[in-house]
């Protein structure tokens, strides 16, 4: 997801804690708890905002938690919550969409500007605005291609699956046997597999999409779209899409299904953790409780640095070595043709070893560790682990007990390895990225 290093929350900002009963509601759904910190302790008042918007120019829902709402402020809340709801429901854009693909070629108009397919009666408000013609089924099938990418820094960046990742993650659920895809926040994966379904007959992937991106309705049915916020388990479309999403994961007696998860990164990590926890519960509901101490299995798509706060919420998953790049991230692309190594790797809850990683692109099995691992990553026999994290050789240090990185040495004075020119300080509060004592956020090594 979203990836500009270092757009974590400043220390010193507020702190989640987390999604509380009957919270006040913006557009967005349920509002978070969070509580004021300083030096990483919590003091002041506690408030509520907005769970999927961190930049209050998009929504500056703010409620103190001792607040008294009178009840006429209240029926103005509701009433602007539903005045910012999208225009067209999704079954309204499912009917538009459906007269839409009856248009001869040259009627299909896309309006850039709003970002909608338009029908001929439509043309003549959008007669100002930028579109595109001619707008083909295979344009249609693959509405991220359609779709500007949205850019906005701190909430909703849509980084979209290179060609090449894409295929992968494709290539590695089906070579394991998954038959359904929860697609959450992937809509490129989504994509993939819906036009690969609708094209070959012997093709039995199924995917559902859940993302907040409510553009996505006017190409997806109820079945194949739910307008869905991970960062408080909101089903916008009510009990039926919560509904939809149930039956999805309970097909076949819940067999064969994959959570695939590339969620914006910016210090949430507790807010999405609780809300796969829920889908994953949602799975396990199944009616002969067949797999009562299973998990579902999940592949979450997240920055290496974050995965010790991943580990803290699902103890089961393992990071694997292989490097997932973007499209319209240009500092993010695979090492070999890219000029920076893509910091984002595959989190999962699935035995390493089935974690088949391209040879070809470098990656061989270690046997001692019994997975996949990037061609630079050596295994060390102090550690008995391969530890690269980043993809580069690491260095092992007798005083630390464990590798570092190439970059960094010991350090005398803090005691722990470093880069050569950190700031010598000690802080009681850790490091808000890596959670590691001795540098802030604007140094933390694991950014370099
Ligand atoms: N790499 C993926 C896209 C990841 S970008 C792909 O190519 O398919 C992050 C995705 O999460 C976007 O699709 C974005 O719309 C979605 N997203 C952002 N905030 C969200 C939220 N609060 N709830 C659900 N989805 C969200
Ligand atoms: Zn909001
Ligand atoms: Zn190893
Ligand atoms: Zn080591
Ligand atoms: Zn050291």
């Amino acid at each position: 997801g979203a990836m500009a290093a270092g757009e974590g929350e400043p220390r010193g900002g507020p702190a989640l804690l987390g999604l509380v009963p009957a919270a006040p509601r913006c557009p967005h759904g349920p509002a978070l708890l969070f509580v004021k910190t300083s030096q990483g302790k919590e003091e002041g008042r506690r408030f509520y905002a907005c769970s999927a918007c961190r930049d209050r120019k998009d929504c500056n829902f703010f409620q103190w938690e001792d607040e008294k709402v009178s009840e006429s402020r209240l029926a103005a809340r509701e009433e602007y919550n539903r005045n910012h709801q999208p225009v067209f429901t999704h079954r309204q854009n499912v009917e538009r969409y459906k007269n839409f693909v009856l248009l001869p070629l040259s009627k299909r108009r896309f309006c850039q500007e709003c970002q909608q397919l338009l029908l001929p009666a439509e043309w003549e408000k959008h007669s100002d605005h930028q579109f595109l013609c001619a707008i083909s089924t295979a344009q249609l099938k693959s509405p991220s291609q359609l779709l500007y990418p949205l850019e906005n820094k701190k909430t909703n960046a849509q980084y979209l699956f290179a060609d090449r990742s894409c295929r992968f993650l494709l290539e590695l659920i089906t070579d394991l046997g998954f038959r359904r895809v929860l697609s959450v926040g992937t809509p490129r994966l989504h994509e993939i597999i819906q036009s690969k379904a609708s094209q070959e007959e012997d093709f039995r992937v199924r995917s559902l999409l859940l993302d907040i991106d409510f553009r996505y309705s006017q190409f997806y049915t109820e079945d194949e779209f739910c307008h869905y916020n991970m960062f408080n388990h909101y089903f916008f479309g009510g009990e039926g899409a919560h509904e939809t999403c149930r039956k999805f994961l309970h097909q076949d007696n819940g067999e064969r299904v994959i959570m695939v998860t590339d969620p914006p990164f910016g210090g949430l990590v507790e807010a999405l953790a609780s809300s796969f926890k829920k889908l994953m519960a949602m799975w396990k509901e199944t009616e002969d409780g067949g797999h009562n101490s299973q998990e579902m299995p999940t592949f979450w798509i997240f920055p290496y640095f974050f995965e010790s706060r991943i580990l803290e919420f699902f103890p089961s998953f393992s990071m694997m070595d292989y490097q997932v790049d973007y499209d319209n991230h240009a500092l993010y692309k695979h090492g070999k043709t890219g000029r920076r190594q893509s910091p984002v790797r595959i989190f999962t809850n699935l035995t390493p070893s089935m974690i088949v990683l391209p040879m070809e692109e470098g990656y061989r099995f270690c046997t001692i560790c019994q997975r996949y691992v990037s061609s630079g990553n050596q295994h060390c026999e102090m550690c008995n682990s391969c530890t690269s994290k980043d993809g580069r050789q690491w260095k092992h240090c007798v005083l630390c007990k464990k590798c570092v990185k190439p970059s960094w040495f010991h350090c005398s004075n803090c005691n722990c390895c470093a880069l050569q020119n950190h700031a010598c300080e000690k802080t009681d509060a850790g490091c808000f990225v890596c959670g590691k004592a001795g540098h802030k956020r604007s140094t933390c090594p694991s950014l370099s």
